[in-house]
């Protein structure tokens, strides 16, 4: 994709600090990172969407963010925690349609946010539950 910044780093013609690469996987520090560390690991391929993307190079994506987990948290990193992050579709958050995976280091009163207010939130009955489990499991 031409206009795709990602693919853009992937070729190289626009600059990524690089952390990973392999046939299918690329990762690259983010240019506006939360906290120190904050990683992408996206796939080199030009997939838009989760529903785009072969499940196993989403496998993949997950292998290489705990590989970058781990080396984060073995490094002088500040790292207290982590959230890995993708966000599918513009009501999801994503700015970027090429299909990435954060890898975010959280520190104790970062105020990164990531935590769902319980205001939005109510708890369904087990009839609706059990409603919604049969109909991704008939999909699955
Ligand atoms: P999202 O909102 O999940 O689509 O996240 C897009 C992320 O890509 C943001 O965290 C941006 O800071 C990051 N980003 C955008 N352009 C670049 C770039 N050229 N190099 C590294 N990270 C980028
Ligand atoms: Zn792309």
């Amino acid at each position: 994709m031409d206009d795709c910044i990602f693919c853009s780093i992937i070729r190289r013609e626009a600059q990524a600090s690089v952390v990973y690469e392999d046939d299918e996987v690329l990762a690259f520090m983010d240019i506006f990172p939360v906290n120190p560390g904050h990683t992408l690991v996206i796939p080199k391929g030009h997939y838009p969407s989760l529903r785009d993307l072969p499940p196993a190079i989403g496998g993949r994506i997950f292998q290489v963010a705990m590989q970058i987990e781990r080396a984060i948290r073995n490094s002088d990193i500040p790292d207290e925690g982590t959230n890995l992050l993708l966000a599918d579709g513009a009501v999801a958050g994503q700015e970027v349609f090429h299909l990435h995976l954060h890898v975010i280091p959280r520190l104790s009163g970062d105020r990164a946010g990531f935590r769902f207010s319980s205001a939005n939130r109510a708890m369904p009955n087990r009839f609706a539950l059990d409603g919604q489990a049969a109909k991704i499991k008939a999909g699955m």
